[in-house]
């Protein structure tokens, strides 16, 4: 699991997400990706969820190559900075919401 939160020395808690490959921490969302394992036997005839990870760009085929799909799978990608995005507006972020709410909790 690539989402994780770091505790810095100033005590903060800190959501960041690491390459599933290398395990360094993802620091641009642009040169990274969000992959997943997608089955070929039903097509896309049902919804499914699949577990996703999440590698820099540099290390997508590595990953590929040191997972290779089994012969009814294959794998899929987003471009990490969209896959956030859809992410968040799937569990009903609001930017704007958000930020005003964040508002009324700062000093
Ligand atoms: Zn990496």
């Amino acid at each position: 699991m690539s989402l994780k939160i770091h505790i810095r020395k100033d005590g903060g808690a800190y959501p960041v997400i690491t390459c599933d490959h290398c395990f360094g921490l993802i620091d641009d969302v642009r040169n990274a990706n969000a992959l997943w394992l997608e089955t070929t036997d039903e097509g896309r005839e049902r919804e499914r969820l699949y577990e996703t990870v999440h590698v820099h760009k540099r290390c997508d085929r590595l990953f590929e190559a040191a997972n290779p799909a089994e012969a009814d799978q294959f794998w899929m990608s987003h471009e990490l900075e969209h896959d956030v995005c859809m992410m968040l507006a799937n569990a009903g972020y609001n930017p704007r919401a958000a930020e005003a709410r964040a508002k009324l909790r700062m000093p």
